[in-house]
C-alpha cells in the first residue's frame, strides 16, 4: 500500500523500504487496489506527517513512549483504516520530539526545516559534538560544503539511533534545529555509513578499495573537510545560502531574489482541512 513516489519523496536515499526493494530486486508492485491517501499534517513547527507513506511500524510511538510520560498518540482504527492518531501533535510537544523523524523508516515523518532543500546523497555526513545540557550532544551534521543543512542523531548499520554509555543517543531539539552553523560544533570527521543505501555509495561492505593516496600527497597536512563551495561552483552563487532560506529553492532564488523560496508548509494545522492551493512545496508556481 506504500506509494511508489520515491522520486518526489524527501526520504529517498535513506528509506529502509527503498533499500529493501533494491536489495531484493523488486522493481514493480503487485498491489492492484486503490491506495489509501491522507492529507499532510504539520505537527508542530518542526515535523510533517504524511500518513499516506506510513507503514504502521509503531517506531514513532515507542519513541514517544520513551521520551514522554504522557504519550497520547497511537494507532487508531483497524486494518486498512489504521492511522497514527492526530493527537501525535500533543505527544511531540517536548524537547526531544525531533527523534521521531530519525526513527521513521520511510518518508512519513520528515523534518520541516530540511524538506526539499537538498537530496541526502548530495550532502556529506560528519560526526560532530557539542557540550549540551539536555542531551549527549553527539550528532551527525549533513553538510554541503560549509553549510549545515540538517542535524540528526547518529545511526548504526541497522538505521537505529546509536547508544552511548548504554543510553540511547537521542538528541534535543536545540541541537537538531537551532545549531546549524559549523562553528556551533566540534567536527570529529566523516561519518562511516555501513548501511546499504544510496547515501553509502562508495562505502559498500566487502568492496576492495585502493589505498587512499591523500596521506601521501598531503605530506602530513590535514585535508580540508569543509570547502567553501561558493568559491568552486558557479551554481552555488556567493550570495545564495540554500540552508538558510525558509524553504526549498526556486528559480527566483538564483535570479537575484536570494531569499526567495518555495513554501515548506502545508497549511494543514493539527490535522484539519485540505491543503490550500498554492502553498504546497511541490507546487511548481512557488
Ligand atoms: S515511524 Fe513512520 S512509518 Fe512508523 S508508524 Fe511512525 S509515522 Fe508510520
Amino acid at each position: 500500500n506504500h506509494p511508489l513516489d520515491c522520486p518526489v519523496c524527501d526520504q529517498a536515499g535513506e528509506c529502509s523500504l527503498q533499500d529493501l526493494s533494491y536489495e531484493h530486486g523488486a522493481v514493480e508492485t503487485r498491489y492492484e487496489f486503490a491506495r489509501r491517501t491522507f492529507v499532510r499534517e504539520d505537527i508542530g513547527p518542526y515535523i510533517q506527517l504524511h500518513m499516506t507513506r506510513c507503514i504502521l511500524c509503531y517506531r514513532c510511538i515507542y519513541v514517544a513512549d520513551q521520551i514522554t510520560n504522557n504519550r497520547v498518540h497511537g494507532i487508531l482504527d483497524r486494518g486498512d483504516h489504521s492511522e497514527i492518531s492526530t493527537y501525535i501533535s500533543k505527544a511531540i510537544d517536548n524537547d526531544f520530539s525531533g527523534n521521531m523523524i530519525d526513527v521513521c523508516p520511510v518518508g512519513a515523518l520528515t523534518d520541516r526545516t530540511f524538506r526539499f532543500k537538498n537530496r541526502v546523497w548530495f550532502l556529506k555526513p560528519l560526526d560532530a559534538h557539542r557540550n549540551c545540557e539536555k542531551c549527549a550532544g553527539k550528532v551527525t551534521l549533513w553538510n554541503r560544503g560549509d553549510e549545515v543543512f540538517r542535524v540528526t542523531s547518529r545511526k548504526d548499520e541497522w538505521g537505529e539511533v546509536q547508544s552511548f554509555d548504554g543510553k540511547p543517543g537521542w538528541i534535543c531539539n536545540t541541537c537538531r534545529f537551532e545549531k546549524k552553523n559549523t562553528s556551533d560544533w566540534t567536527i570529529e570527521g566523516p561519518t562511516t555509513i555501513s548501511r546499504h543505501s544510496v547515501i553509502s555509495a562508495g562505502h559498500y561492505v566487502g568492496t576492495v578499495t585502493p589505498p587512499d593516496p591523500l596521506k601521501k600527497v598531503l605530506h602530513g597536512r590535514q585535508p580540508h573537510l569543509l570547502l567553501d563551495i561558493h568559491n568552486i561552483s558557479e551554481v552555488n552563487q556567493p550570495d545564495v545560502h540554500l540552508s538558510e532560506i525558509e524553504g526549498p529553492a526556486v528559480g527566483k532564488t538564483f535570479d537575484g531574489e536570494v531569499h526567495a523560496s518555495g513554501k515548506n508548509v502545508t497549511d494543514v494545522k493539527i490535522g484539519l482541512g485540505p491543503n490550500k492551493e498554492g502553498t504546497d512545496s511541490t507546487n511548481p508556481e512557488r
